[in-house]
Order: C-alpha cells, then sequence, then structure tokens
C-alpha cells in the first residue's frame, strides 16, 4: 500500500518528466562556416538537460559541412540549415529575423546559444522581438522553466523561474561538458527561406588573432599574469613555462590595461570565464573581478610574493616568492 504523500511524490515525478518530454529546443550553433565552434557542444548538453526534442539551427554563407558536422551528435531532432549572403559575419542584425520565422514555423519552448560575444549580440534582440526575457550566462538547469546562474561578479548564485511563453537562454560553456559529435545521424533540412537581407548594419572585415597556443577558454592548462609581471616583455617568462605545459596565457586586467599583453588574453568579469584543470596566477592579487572569470579551474596555483594576497584563498597550492625568480625555475624543472 502507498501512502498519499507517496502517491503524491510519484505523481509530480511522473508530470515532470511528461513535461519534460514536452519541451523543444532550438540551439543556435555557432560556427565560422567551416568548423562548429566548441561552444556549441556545450550549448548541446545544457539542451539535452531540457528534454525533449533538441533542434539545431546553422546559418551561414556556406555552411553545409558545418551542419553535416552537427548532425553526428547523437540523439538530435532537426539540424536546419540557412546558407545566405545575408548572413555574412553573423551579424545579429541578420540572423534575428531567421531565428524569427524558424520560431514562427516550430514553435520551440526554448532557443538556446552560448554565452559568447556571439550568443551576447544575438539572444537579447530575438528575445526583445518575441517580448521576453532572456535568461544569461547560465550554469546549470534545475527544471525546464529553472535556471541557474551567477550574479555580483560570481559572488552570489541565483536560481530563478521563468514564467515566459519561450525561454531564450545562454549557456556558460565551462559549465555544461561538450557534447561529442558522433553516434547520430540527423537529417539535414532547409531552415525557412526568406529575404533575410537588412540594410541596418554591413559586415566590412574582421582581424582574428592567430596562435599556435591552445585557445584560452578549452586549454586544459592555463598560465595568467598580472601586473606584478611588471611589463610586456617580462611575459616570456610565462609563455616560456606555458610551452612546457602546453597551455594557454592568459593576464588580468591590469595587465592588459598596462599593455603588457592584447585584451583578448583577458581573464575575468569583462574577460574570458575559463575553468581548466590547472591555473596558475602569477602576480596576480586576486580581484573578485579576476577571480570571476577563474574561480571553477579545478586545481589552482597561485605564485605571489605578498602572502596576504587575496588570490590565496581560493588556490589550491601557493607559493610565496618573487616570481622572477621561481617561474625560470619552474620551466627549468619541467
Ligand atoms: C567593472 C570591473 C570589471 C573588471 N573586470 C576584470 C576582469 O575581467 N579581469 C581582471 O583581472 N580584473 C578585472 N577588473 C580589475 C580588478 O578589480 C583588479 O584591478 C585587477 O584584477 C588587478 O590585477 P592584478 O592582480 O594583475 O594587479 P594587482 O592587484 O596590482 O596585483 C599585482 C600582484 O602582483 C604581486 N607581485 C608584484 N610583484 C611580484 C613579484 N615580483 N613576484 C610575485 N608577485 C608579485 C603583488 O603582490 C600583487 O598581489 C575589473 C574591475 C572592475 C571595476
Amino acid at each position: 500500500m502507498f501512502s498519499t504523500t507517496t502517491k503524491n511524490v510519484s505523481r509530480t515525478f511522473q508530470l515532470a518528466a511528461q513535461l519534460k518530454r514536452l519541451q523543444s529546443t532550438l540551439v543556435i550553433a555557432e560556427h565560422n562556416n567551416e568548423k562548429l565552434l566548441p561552444i556549441t557542444q556545450n550549448a548541446l548538453t545544457a539542451a539535452k538537460q531540457l528534454g525533449g526534442e533538441v533542434s539545431v539551427l546553422v546559418a551561414g554563407t556556406k555552411c553545409g559541412p558545418v551542419a553535416e558536422e552537427v548532425a553526428k551528435a547523437s540523439g538530435l531532432g532537426k539540424i536546419l540549415v540557412a546558407e545566405n549572403e545575408a548572413f555574412n559575419g553573423f551579424t545579429p542584425e541578420s540572423l534575428t529575423p531567421l531565428i524569427l520565422a524558424t520560431q514562427k514555423q516550430f514553435n520551440f519552448t526554448h532557443i538556446l546559444a552560448g554565452a559568447t560575444a556571439f550568443g551576447k549580440a544575438l539572444l537579447p534582440r530575438v528575445a526583445a522581438k518575441l517580448d521576453v526575457s532572456p535568461v544569461t550566462d547560465i550554469i546549470g538547469i534545475k527544471a525546464p522553466d529553472t535556471f541557474v546562474r551567477t550574479i555580483y561578479a560570481g559572488n552570489a548564485v541565483l536560481t530563478l523561474k521563468s514564467k515566459d511563453a519561450v525561454k531564450i537562454v545562454s549557456v556558460r560553456g565551462t559549465s555544461f561538458e561538450p557534447a561529442p559529435l558522433e553516434g547520430g545521424s540527423s537529417k539535414v533540412e532547409q531552415a525557412p527561406a526568406g529575404d533575410y537581407k537588412q540594410d541596418l548594419t554591413q559586415f566590412l572585415s574582421q582581424e582574428l588573432s592567430k596562435s599556435d597556443r591552445p585557445e584560452l577558454t578549452s586549454a586544459k592548462v592555463v598560465v595568467s599574469g598580472g601586473r606584478g609581471m611588471k611589463s610586456g616583455d617580462n611575459f616570456k617568462l610565462l609563455y616560456d613555462l606555458a610551452d612546457k605545459l602546453n597551455a594557454a596565457v592568459g593576464a588580468s586586467r591590469a595587465a592588459v590595461d598596462a599593455g603588457f599583453v592584447p585584451n583578448d588574453l583577458q581573464v575575468g568579469q569583462t574577460g574570458k570565464i575559463v575553468a581548466p584543470e590547472l591555473y596558475i596566477a602569477v602576480g596576480i592579487s586576486g580581484a573578485i573581478q579576476h577571480l570571476a572569470g577563474m574561480k571553477d579551474s579545478k586545481t589552482i596555483v597561485a605564485i605571489n610574493k605578498d602572502p596576504e594576497a587575496p588570490i590565496f584563498q581560493v588556490a589550491d597550492y601557493g607559493l610565496v616568492a618573487d616570481l622572477f625568480k621561481v617561474v625560470p625555475e619552474l620551466t627549468g624543472k619541467l
């Protein structure tokens, strides 16, 4: 015999499971017309956690191969592809009408993208057009309408329930494992056709920085330098260490503002969010805005000559020492 409470709990679970099955999510793929960018794989994992069917929209100029690449991920529904010169440069002004047309046709309950510059530019525009409030930079999903995100530069965690009919959500890549691109064979279909030309913006060109090192947000090891490095030339110490560890190099905002390194290396609240296996902070004090970008790293090592530096409060291993002495020593021993 079940008690009334047990029956109610079991009904609640059944209802939750049914609700999950009723979800349908569209993931907006981020890519460069040749390859899918890894953030989309993180967004796919988040989408699968919502339950229901997960479809993907791949929009670009000649992005057929990318659609074929995503179609290999397991457990996906439709892969919608839209190839149009209007999508050159992936401007939000050109992509928004396509997403609205796709939403009109399929009526998704959720639209997801990565919380990257691409997603941050695109989703608020889509949300405004649908008259809903976007839920940004989520780090967890408790239910199809309940999301977890950080506030106050990562100092507090907020759980919020969205009552909007369509949930527009951006996903923090470091909080969701990448979905493997294997095991599936979804069908690639055409996204709704339309005249997506617009005269709001025009893409002219872009200059991408090239590096032989691993990409900062996906590297397994990151070596970051702060104002304590004293000059851009001294960052060579960190590049040498990074080469030994196959690591990416990052920096604090103070190091970027001082012109030691370019700003695409900045880690933190207004820089990149990283969560590598190993984060080595060198000559970085550990301001909250820096911690917001790296405190989810699995192991944190701090090298700082000031034993009171706040970075030691989050570090798993701390070395109170002069970086100019110990970093070359460390590199030499590796
Ligand atoms: C709105 C806002 C957003 C921000 N966003 C970011 C952000 O995204 N990322 C970010 O990093 N910051 C950000 N900041 C800035 C942040 O508040 C700090 O100013 C910055 O992180 C400090 O950088 P730092 O640790 O390199 O410099 P400092 O705080 O000056 O620390 C330098 C450290 O180096 C140590 N040191 C000096 N010489 C040596 C030596 N020879 N050997 C060993 N150690 C040495 C010192 O003891 C010190 O702890 C933001 C600030 C604001 C207001």
